[in-house]
């Protein structure tokens, strides 16, 4: 932490400014210039807050050199971080993507589109159990048949499943189930729920919140991350901004600000970002060039049917489609789509 004093701080005020800094269990480091005299605060000052000096007689500036999310940031942890999916990992060379509808619906609709997928391409299937649906009086999800059913195309596909939690008192069930919990933009600080997902070691995709900024995303990666699990993958899902004409408005420019701040995947959801079908490979295109390590897109065999999110959702063959674009452009990155290595059974990979 730095200190910087007023150019007309007397010296008694740097003496107290001083005296407060060891009083806080740390080292000093002072460094008076002509112009300017600044305090380097030095040892654990991530706990303590920049007002316990902001408010002394003769100071000026208070400010972190180190970054507050410790554990997701680049500064101790240069090396790109990979998450481990059975069969692949996210992160390094290869781009994953998740496919599948934004909610399970029934068995024949789960199983066709993992079929579909998978035979395009995709690398783990997505699909909603828990909605945390606007309405309360919309379809809601369909809980446990909704995780079985997603287990039973695991299992016929070898995809791994990526599936919502919503509450920290469904950990149990869901770890018992899904390969990556996803925590949904409206609880990405929901922090109970993330210290109790920070207690499994079960991969995560952590998205960020409607209205949240970068580094908020990064503190919130760092609840999971301090509970032990560093399986950890960050989302760019869209913000809100004033335009109307998209669902929500991509931040392109935090997917690079993201890889430079942070040692994480990064994965980017271009159906949540437009909401609309007809845009999404552009967006998806767009995110690989920008240097994502994956994406998650909505599929549905037939989107005007849909019970949630159909709007944005690609059919199987547009998904295709897309799906070779994204590996031209990720060929052109250096970089190759994932593939699910080996078989699923019962009893996991082989
Ligand atoms: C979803 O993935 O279906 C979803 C609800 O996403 P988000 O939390 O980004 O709105
Ligand atoms: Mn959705």
């Amino acid at each position: 932490m730095m200190i910087i004093m007023k150019a007309n701080a007397t010296p008694q005020q740097t003496e107290a400014v001083i005296a407060s800094v060891k009083e806080a269990g740390l080292n000093v480091h002072l460094s008076q210039g002509v112009e300017a005299t600044i305090i380097g605060a030095i040892g654990e000052t991530h706990s303590i807050p920049l007002e316990r000096f902001e408010g002394m007689d003769g100071v000026d500036i208070v400010q972190r050199i180190t970054k507050p999310y410790k554990l997701a940031s680049r500064q101790f942890h240069p090396e790109d971080s990979l998450v481990p999916l059975d069969g692949f990992h996210v992160g390094g060379d290869e781009i994953a993507v998740i496919a599948g509808p934004c909610s399970v619906e029934s068995r024949s609709q789960i199983i066709e589109t993992a079929l579909a997928v998978k035979e395009a391409g995709a690398s783990a299937l997505r699909g909603g159990v828990f909605k945390p649906r606007t309405s309360p009086y919309s379809f809601q999800g369909l809980g446990e048949e909704g995780l079985e059913l997603l287990a039973e195309a695991r299992e016929k596909t070898g995809l791994p499943i990526v599936a919502e939690i919503m509450s920290q008192v469904q950990v149990d069930l869901m770890v018992k189930y899904v390969d990556v919990l996803q925590v949904g933009a409206r609880n990405m600080q929901n922090f109970n729920l993330l210290r109790a997902i920070g207690e499994t070691r079960t991969a995560v995709l952590l998205k960020r919140g409607l209205s949240a900024s970068v580094e908020e995303l990064l503190m919130s990666a760092e609840y999971i991350l301090a509970g032990g699990n560093n399986r950890v993958m960050l989302c760019e899902r869209g913000i809100r901004t004033f335009e109307t004409s998209t669902r929500n408005t991509t931040d392109i420019n935090a997917i690079p600000v993201l890889k430079s701040l942070t040692h994480l995947p990064v994965i980017l959801d271009p159906s949540h970002s437009t909401g609309y079908s007809e845009f999404v490979a552009a967006i998806a295109r767009a995110g690989i060039a920008a240097g994502a390590d994956g994406l998650i897109v909505e599929v549905h065999p037939d989107p005007a049917k849909a019970v949630s999110d159909g709007r944005q959702s690609l059919k199987p063959e547009a998904f295709a489609a897309m799906v070779k674009q994204v590996g031209q452009i990720a060929q052109i990155m250096g970089r190759k789509l994932a593939t699910v290595q080996g078989e699923y059974s019962k009893n996991g990979w082989a």
